[in-house]
Order: structure tokens, then sequence, then C-alpha cells
């Protein structure tokens, strides 16, 4: 059965027009805001990526509101129809299944074209499953990058870490739980041994932290093939120049796998140093000339 809360006390002031991007719980129904409430309570409209998902959460609180659906697929055709509704002067609420709304989740041109439009666009903040990993993953927090889901396949994937991988910042990732163990093996080849933090299950009833060097967590069978969410964090790269010594080590172990130009391409990426120098000495390496 659904879980069922007190009743909220909800605010009896009037909604003023706009679009609401309301965050809502990334697992523990508790975690909701008042305003939240307050706004999915008034709204006119309560915009939905799956509207069973979302109706469960304003049963548990009460709430009955007009559910509409707003994926990816119906956003197209629904679109004018809702900034029509808004130019109007209509309340309307966007929800995603969990967390924040636009962070990897639909809303990008309906808050873009609803602000062209001169109507007011609010956040309501919350949950969110990158910040809530990021606050408790004891990595450097003074700069970080989001980065979201990473390609589905390796090649692919690890282009996507070689280009992040000279940033200077710690960088979060969303990984489906059935790629978890590959990409973890992909970021150790890409950005070597690096300290990082698989956030699982956040606010739920099986949360974990697994801390470790990207090496031994990719090594870690309790994370090849989870169950549930994850937030992947991985530590800034150490600024420290690395050795002729240690970049020979680099190219022969990624020469033992690919080609030259992507082994250049992949040691450069791990430790900040010349690609062109480095396909150079890959040819050196393999002997041609
Ligand atoms: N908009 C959401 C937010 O603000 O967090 C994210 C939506 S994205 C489609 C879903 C991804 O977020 C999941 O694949 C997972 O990487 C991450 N995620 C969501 N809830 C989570 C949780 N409770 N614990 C860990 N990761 C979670």
């Amino acid at each position: 059965m659904a879980e069922k809360l007190p009743p909220p006390v909800l605010s009896a002031a009037p909604l003023a027009p706009g679009l609401y991007v309301v965050a809502t719980p990334i697992g523990n129904l508790r975690d909701i805001t008042l305003r939240a409430l307050d706004v999915l309570a008034g709204a006119d409209l309560v915009l939905a990526e799956d509207t069973r998902v979302s109706a469960k959460l304003l049963a548990a609180y009460g709430i009955s509101a007009k559910l509409e659906r707003y994926d990816e697929h119906a956003a197209e055709r629904a679109r004018p129809r809702i900034l029509a509704a808004l130019a109007e002067g209509r309340r309307i609420a966007l929800v995603s299944d969990a967390g924040t709304p636009l962070i990897s989740d639909p809303g990008f041109r309906l808050v873009r074209e609803a602000a062209a439009q001169g109507a007011a666009v609010i956040p309501i903040p919350g949950a969110s499953a990158s910040l809530a990993a990021l606050s408790v993953a004891g990595l450097p927090t003074d700069r970080f990058l989001f980065a979201g889901f990473p390609p589905p396949k390796s090649a692919g994937r690890r282009r996507f870490f070689q280009e992040l991988a000279p940033i200077h910042a710690s960088l979060v990732f969303y990984e489906g739980v059935s790629r978890l163990g590959a990409s973890l093996a992909d970021m150790a080849v890409v950005f070597g041994p690096r300290e990082a933090v698989v956030a699982r299950e956040l606010t739920k009833l099986y949360e974990t932290l697994s801390r470790g060097r990207l090496d031994a967590l990719a090594a870690d069978p309790t994370l090849a093939a989870p169950k549930g969410e994850v937030v992947i964090i991985v530590a800034p790269g150490e600024a420290v120049a690395a050795s002729a010594q240690d970049a020979d080590a680099a190219l022969a172990e990624a020469l033992s796998r690919v080609g030259p130009a992507e082994a250049a391409s992949e040691v450069a990426a791990a430790l900040g140093l010349n690609r062109r120098d480095l396909y150079r000495r890959a040819l050196a390496l393999k002997g041609v000339r």
C-alpha cells in the first residue's frame, strides 16, 4: 500500500502565475519542502515525467492535482499549449520522477521558451541526487562538474572521460546500475587511480557509500551489478607532473589494448601531458619509425 503521511500545513497565500520547477524526493518521501507541497496543491496543472509516479507522491500528502504527462515524447506536441496557458496567467508546476527537473530530466526547452515569452519561471529547490552525493562524498566540493550519464558503449565512454580528465574539478556522474561495473573500469583506465565514491540508493533503505580508488572500486564485486540507483563522484586529478617513466608505463599498458593514437589520447588525458609528444613516443615504443 502507498505510504500515507500526515496532512501538511499548506499556505493559504494564493499562487502567482508562472512556471514552477519543483524538486521532489529521490527516495524518501519526506524529503519534500512545504513550499513544494504548496505549489503542487495550488497549481492549475502539474506536468509530470510519469503521472503514475507523481500521483503516488501527491496521494501520500493528500493532494489532488490535475496531472499531465510531460516527457521527452509528449513535450514537442504539448509545449505550445502549455506556453499559451502560461501566457493566459495559469500556474503550472513541472516535476520529474525524482529530484530536480532538468537535471538529466525533461524540461529544458519548456523553461527556455517560457522565459523567452516573459513568463515567470520559479525554482522550488529541494533534493537532487548529484548534490546529495557530493555533500557526503568527502571529496573536494569547491569546484565540481556535473557530467550526467556517460555514453553507453565503452569506446564512446572512454572518449567522454578523456575530455573530462584534464578538468581540475570533482566530476559527478549519473549511471544505470547495469553499467556501473563497466563504467568504473573505463574510469580507472582513463582517470588512473583517483579517489572516488559510489553513492547508491541515497535516502532509501539500502543507502550505501563505497569510497576508494577507482581501480579498487572497479574490482569490487559488490559494485559489479548492484541494485538501485547510483551517483559516481571522481576526485580531481593530482596536478603533479608525471615522469617520463610514468608516461612510458601508462603508454605500454594502453598499447597493449589500443593503437598508438588512442593510447596517446588516453595517457594525455590521464596524466595531463602533451598528446603529440606521447603519440611520437607511442610509435617509438611500438618500434614504428
Ligand atoms: N533529476 C534527478 C536529480 O535531480 O537527481 C536525476 C534524474 S536521472 C534521470 C536519474 C539518475 O539519478 C539515476 O540513474 C541515478 O544516477 C541518480 N539517482 C536518482 N536517485 C538516486 C538515489 N536515490 N540514489 C543514488 N542515485 C540516484
